[in-house]
């Protein structure tokens, strides 16, 4: 069994098990390469396997033979955004948002309470509470109401986890929050503070990470670690590139993930210390005849067996085996990016 009090004080990437899998891989494969927690999403969890048949079925660690960590998030991110972009009918309101699943029609009501009602089917370890994500470049009001309606459904979905499910004496999972503010500092200490005041297991920062050029949002990153306790989980969500998890760690951030690695690794984007950006292309054509593992430094199956030319011929020619090696290879080397920060 995992200790998840130990882990909110270890640094950790967590891979993106989206609809309960990370892509092309079995959880012996995912365990290989060292990780010890992963993300699942609690919108795709709901929409495709439902929260209840999930629960029916023993939760989705029993589901996927994995004994690590599991966080849920709280649906919001993805159906405020799909919202926003006009991809999915619904209408968000003061306490959360409805909308209509895609795929079979079926309406769905996401607020405090259902969010950590279908989190504790899904069964993790982790959960988090529902937030007022929004988009980029809001104004000084909008800012303002979303810090507010975060704090308030914060403050719901402690109360309800709480009372309803007794809280983390009974059920031995962690309750995090989201910390809001867009780019406005004191709207982010202000957040910050109110959170703390409620208490939680950990202060996630919220909204965009990264900048109009790509740059880190350090100054407001910072804001959220100066105003919250040192002893708890620091999630920086979305993050990031490897060298934006080590400048995130670098002022405090603990936990990381971000689709990326597995994304890119089935696109032929790899990461290798043997390059000076750590990118390799491996779908580019000079690596063809290229008999070098993908980094000469790398401890994974991949690169103890296998040559930069056979991973790209399998993903030239779109082989899943190709998905599969590459995705172990990416996920190891953030693993031991990860280590190296500890
Ligand atoms: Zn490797």
């Amino acid at each position: 069994m995992t200790d998840i009090k130990k882990l909110t004080k270890e640094k950790l990437f967590l891979p993106d098990a989206t609809r309960g899998a990370v892509r092309f891989l079995t959880t012996k494969q995912l365990k290989e390469t060292g990780t010890k927690g992963l993300v699942t999403n609690t919108l795709h969890l709901l929409i495709n396997y439902g929260a209840d048949h999930i629960k029916d079925l023993g939760g989705i660690k029993k589901l996927m033979i994995w004994d690590g960590m599991v966080l849920t998030d709280s649906g919001g991110f993805q159906v405020f955004s799909l919202i926003h972009s006009g991809k999915w009918k619904g209408k968000i309101h003061k306490d959360g948002a409805i909308f209509k699943s895609p795929r079979d029609g079926t309406e769905y009501e996401l607020t405090p309470e259902s969010s950590i009602d279908i989190q504790m089917k899904i069964d993790g370890d982790v959960l988090v509470c529902l937030d007022d994500c929004r988009e980029t470049d809001l104004t000084r009001e909008e800012a303002e109401e979303s810090v507010e309606r975060t704090i308030a459904w914060a403050k719901k979905c402690r109360k309800h986890f709480d009372n309803k499910y007794g809280g983390t004496k009974k059920t031995g999972k962690l309750l995090t929050c989201v910390v809001q503010g867009a780019n406005y500092i004191d709207l982010r200490k202000e957040c910050a503070q109110a959170l703390v005041d409620i208490g939680f297991d950990g202060y996630n920062f919220g909204g965009f990470v990264v900048n109009e050029e790509g740059q880190l949002v350090l100054d407001e990153m910072k804001a959220v670690i100066d105003n919250t306790p040192e002893d708890k989980i620091k999630y920086a969500m979305g993050v990031g590139k490897p060298q934006d998890i080590r400048e995130a760690s670098k002022i405090g951030y603990n936990w990381f993930d971000t689709v990326l690695v597995t994304r890119n690794a089935r696109h032929g984007t790899l990461y290798s210390s043997d390059i000076p950006d750590e990118i390799l292309r491996i779908k580019n054509a000079e690596y063809a005849n290229d008999l070098k593992p993908i980094d000469s430094k790398c401890d994974c199956e991949v690169c103890q067996n296998h040559s930069r030319a056979y991973v790209h011929h399998l993903l030239k020619i779109g082989e899943a085996t190709g998905m599969t090696l590459a995705t172990i290879h990416n996920l190891r080397y953030y693993q031991k990016l990860i280590n190296n920060l500890n």
